[in-house]
């Protein structure tokens, strides 16, 4: 929606943050992040596993420290990726204003960038304290297929012009991958090598995860 905007020297570093279930981790959650570190010049990405989501309880969650370990296995070869146990550590549902409130005390210096696909930048109004996270972070929407994000981004042109510049849509190389789609793949028995990294697909295989009905 906006310009992209470079670093100038004398501006401050950027640092992403890309929020999620992970049951699994896929493709298209790093796919989405490296894309936005690379156009937005963040200088790190950090990916925080949920503890207990509010929107979204499925019984069949996996536990939080499992996902934790999925999330570290994808990301280890990238030197800008870096794993936070902000979330899975803290009590009770986890709301993204709070966890902001931490990153904001913690990284002074930086500006935050939030990353989400657009199925969720279409839900940030409904966020807890949606307008005070807008107030601390910019959001980026990557394109994700089945979600136009256009109608929304011509709202927020209409009715909140005050916050227009903090939301960035971001075309990405499109990947129709869910966590969802995986976990159903994996209980029928269908293959899921290459839609996530390798070592995440073996320690899903070691573990017997998303097998049961
Ligand atoms: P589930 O199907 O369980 O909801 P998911 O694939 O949507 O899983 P989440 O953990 O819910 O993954 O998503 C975390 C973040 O990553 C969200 O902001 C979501 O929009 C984004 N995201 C997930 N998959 C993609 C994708 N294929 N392309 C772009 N963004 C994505
Ligand atoms: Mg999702």
């Amino acid at each position: 929606m906006t310009n992209l905007k470079r670093v100038a020297p004398q501006q401050k570093p950027r640092l992403g943050i890309m929020g999620g279930t992970f049951d699994p981790i896929h493709y298209g959650h790093l796919v989405a992040a490296e894309m936005a570190r690379g156009e937005f010049e963040l200088s790190k990405v950090l990916f925080i596993p949920s503890g207990t989501p509010p929107h979204k309880i499925r019984k069949d969650l996996t536990a939080a420290n499992l996902r934790y370990e999925m999330v570290e296995l994808a990301i280890k070869d990238n030197p800008a990726f870096d794993l936070s146990a902000l979330e899975i550590e803290r009590k009770g549902l986890s709301y993204t204003v709070e966890t902001l409130r931490v990153l904001r005390r913690t990284w002074p210096e930086y500006e935050l960038y939030f990353i989400t696909g657009t199925d969720a930048l279409l839900e940030i109004f409904s966020w807890r304290d949606a307008e005070e996270i807008l107030t601390m972070i910019q959001f980026i929407g990557a394109a994700r297929p089945g979600f136009d994000a256009s109608d929304f981004l011509l709202k927020v042109q209409e009715e909140h012009a005050e916050i227009q510049g903090k939301i960035h849509y971001l075309e990405v190389p499109a990947l129709a991958i869910s966590s969802t789609d995986i976990r159903s793949r994996v209980r029928c028995g269908k293959p899921i090598r290459y839609l996530l990294p390798e070592p995440v697909r073996l320690f899903i295989q070691q573990n017997g995860f998303y097998t049961a009905e």
